[in-house]
């Protein structure tokens, strides 16, 4: 088995759910007391919060680009990504490191088209919902047409994310707040929808979405754990 390595603490309650997702997957695979190799690079999210608000994606690059080196130099055969926002300076990685890097969008594409969706509502923080690297690389990447909610909508989700989701907080009235912005992606006609942003998958599940969900954190670990045990 390979030696997953994955940049971690953004937030590290998503990176828990990874550590725990990544050895449920290998177990379900191989039996026994198997889990995965692996190995975590936890960052500062008091840092990286800080230079994504003030916009400062070239910093974000070095910082990441220094837990990918440090990942390789530990063993790992592949590197991954634990949130999806910070992918928005991916390349910053991928030139640093010789071993692969596995993109989170891409096998949450691939799911998508393999479901036959081509119309996709995306969840996720601010950056992620309104910049061009996650929405760009699915249409160009795989073809895929993705919505956004509304700009209060958005607001919200992104609130809830930074202010509750990556403090642990599971609040009742906010997962009643993505349930109705799901609703509104579903009547403007998306067929599926993704959770962009590793967190929202402690707050919705399939259970609480008018619309399949496609889990970002579960597809990564899945495409991980497959890679690396060579399946
Ligand atoms: N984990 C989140 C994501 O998947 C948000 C935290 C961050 O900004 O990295 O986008």
């Amino acid at each position: 088995m390979k030696t997953i390595g994955v940049i971690g603490g953004m937030s590290w309650e998503s990176s828990a759910e990874y550590y725990r997702l990544l050895n449920r997957e290998a177990k379900a695979r191989l039996g026994g007391h198997h889990n995965a190799r692996s190995l975590m690079a936890t960052v500062d999210f008091a840092d990286v919060e800080a230079l994504q608000r003030a916009g400062d994606w070239a910093t974000l690059g070095t910082l990441m680009a220094d837990a990918a080196r440090q990942l390789e130099r530990g063993g790992a055969d592949i590197v991954l990504l634990a949130t999806n926002t910070m992918h928005r300076v991916c390349a910053s990685i991928d030139a640093v490191i010789s071993i692969p890097f596995l993109h989170i969008a891409d096998p949450t594409g691939a799911a998508l088209r393999a479901a036959g969706v081509e119309r996709v509502g995306l969840l996720g923080t601010r950056y992620t919902m309104e910049q061009d690297f996650y929405v760009g690389r699915l249409r160009d990447t795989h073809g895929l047409e993705a919505i956004v909610p509304d700009e209060r909508e958005r607001a919200d989700v992104h609130r809830i994310i930074y202010d509750e989701l990556c403090h642990g907080v599971v609040d009742e009235v906010s997962r009643d707040v993505y349930r109705r912005v799901i609703d509104g992606l579903a009547q403007r006609g998306a067929q599926a929808v993704i959770l962009g942003c590793t967190e929202i998958t402690l707050l919705i599940g399939a259970e609480d979405s008018s619309l399949p969900v496609f889990d970002t954190t579960a597809l990564h670990v899945q495409a991980a754990v497959e890679w690396a045990i060579g399946a």
